[in-house]
């Protein structure tokens, strides 16, 4: 039975001591103990966040003539935005609900323009490395767009003869990370930026996770590379508010290097018996909240502020890059310029099993396919937890190390499992498998999920595989029933 609206309406102090207790099982993310998920900028930065965003939490960004606030403060964001990315006087951008959507509005814009200009051009492609975000693939879906995906060298640089040999007539887009997510590497924007402009294409500088970053780091003397409008092949940029810009979740900004492109990504319908609508993103309703909170969290900190937490937190990740190289199990995958980054193993025992005996300790990495590593993003939260973090992590490694019976069950299971998915039809994988993806669903197990992960790199990019974490979505999302 689906569980019932409450006939009354439940008072004040019942409904806060509901939410409170549904927290407790969550994990701890204000100890550290989650990476790319939360981006905690400090308790008083983050209550501006909190309160601006409950001053605004009703207003409505769909209509900029009603809230002159909101179009006041987004021009604001996006003025501030815009320095950061030495973007050119015609450079103007948009706020969105996040990087995904940031990128899709981007694809949409480049397809639409290069569609707009080729009458011809009946079957898009995007061109990217395969370390990119799959908001590009989403949004290929969405679009039917073909995916073009360039092989990086260790995961990390692309092959840049293949990413010619990709592009065709038919190319809307080609993209570059700074920095990809998965291991943190920073693609070769220039090159790509003299790419686009000899083939005269659209090219998009995902900046999602770094744009906050980079900026501040190179502000404070640090090498890193030209990610920016500097680079004059670069059409549009995306980077997220919500991350290292420390706003409230919700809030992105996608940028054009001039109106032409970006009319490409607004949506006009003048037919509608509605009478006339016009929308500047792909959301609809735009929460008034998450720009308030964008612009105080902006205000707040200030140039020196992000500085000054740019400069904390990459110390932070350095030390932990540090350990991690001085422990012989393992290795920080590439050369990482910035707090992203991850840890591969040398061989002698498997990541996914460091990432079970990390979770059993209270932290959440991010399990990777290619290589196997577990991922992290180091942010301002991390910077009082980076001792914990070291102490634990080589706590989990010696243990590891003294083989006990239950780890040999495990690795034996997992050996199993790997090569039953060589052997057995995939129908009987998936029916074997049924309980590892039970296992990750519920959050107690997730202890136990080595095993799986390893199943996962045996199957990944087959059929079977996008069944089984379709099932598992489906699962996961149905209604409370009681
Ligand atoms: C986070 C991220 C995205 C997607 O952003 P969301 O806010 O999660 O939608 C895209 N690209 C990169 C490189 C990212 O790190």
């Amino acid at each position: 039975m689906f569980k019932q609206l409450p006939e009354k309406g439940l008072d004040k102090a019942q409904i806060f001591s509901h939410l409170e207790d549904l927290k407790k099982n969550d994990a701890d993310w204000k100890k550290g103990r989650v990476f790319s998920l939360v981006f905690h900028p400090g308790d008083e930065a983050s209550e501006v966040v909190k309160e601006a965003y409950k001053m605004y939490s009703s207003e409505n960004g769909l209509n900029p003539t009603v809230f002159k606030s909101l179009k006041q403060m987004e021009n604001d964001v996006i003025s501030f935005t815009a320095s950061l990315l030495h973007a050119p006087e015609t450079a103007v951008g948009t706020m969105t609900s996040g990087g995904t959507e940031s990128i899709i509005s981007a694809v949409k814009a480049a397809k639409k323009f290069a569609m707009d200009k080729n009458k011809s051009l009946s079957k898009p492609n995007i061109v990217l490395p395969e370390s990119a975000h799959p908001a590009f693939n989403k949004a290929a879906d969405y679009f039917s767009l073909e995916v073009r995906s360039v092989k990086c060298l260790g995961a990390l640089e692309p092959d840049l003869e293949q990413y010619r040999s990709f592009i065709d007539g038919n190319t809307v887009m080609i993209v570059g990370s700074s920095p990809a997510y998965p291991h943190g590497h920073i693609d070769p924007l220039e090159k790509l930026s003299e790419l686009a402009i000899e083939k005269d294409l659209w090219f998009h500088v995902d900046a999602c996770v770094g744009g906050f970053l980079l900026p501040f780091l190179e502000q404070l003397g640090h090498s890193v590379p030209v990610f920016d409008f500097r680079l004059p092949g670069v059409s549009s940029i995306s980077l997220d508010i919500h991350k290292y810009g420390y706003g409230p979740k919700g809030s992105s900004v996608v940028f054009y290097r001039n109106s032409e492109k970006r009319k490409k990504q607004f949506f006009v319908y003048t037919k509608w018996i509605g009478g006339l609508y016009v929308s500047p993103s792909i959301s609809g309703t735009r929460p008034g909240g998450a720009i308030a909170g964008s612009w105080a969290i902006m205000n707040f900190l200030g140039t020196e502020g992000y500085k000054k937490m740019a400069q904390e937190t990459l110390e932070a990740a350095q030390k932990i890059q540090r350990a991690v190289n001085t422990i012989p199990e393992l290795q920080v995958t590439g050369n990482p310029l910035t707090t992203i980054f991850s840890i591969k193993s040398t061989g002698k025992i498997d990541i996914y099993r460091l990432g079970d005996e990390l979770s059993i300790m209270g932290w959440h990495l991010d399990r990777q396919l290619t290589p196997p590593t577990l991922h992290m993003t180091i942010s301002y939260g991390h910077v009082a937890y980076a001792d914990e973090f070291i102490r634990d992590l080589k706590l989990a490694v010696e243990k590891l190390n003294s083989t006990s019976l239950e780890n040999i069950g495990d690795s034996l299971k997992q050996t199993l499992v790997k090569q039953g998915a060589k052997l057995l039809p995939e129908s009987w994988l998936k029916k074997l498998s049924e309980k590892s993806i039970e296992n990750v669903a519920s959050q107690e197990s997730e202890s136990k999920s080595a095993p799986l992960y390893g199943l996962i790199g045996e199957l990944s990019g087959s059929g079977t595989l996008e069944d089984m974490v379709l099932d598992l979505l489906d699962n996961m999302n149905k209604p409370s029933k009681v």
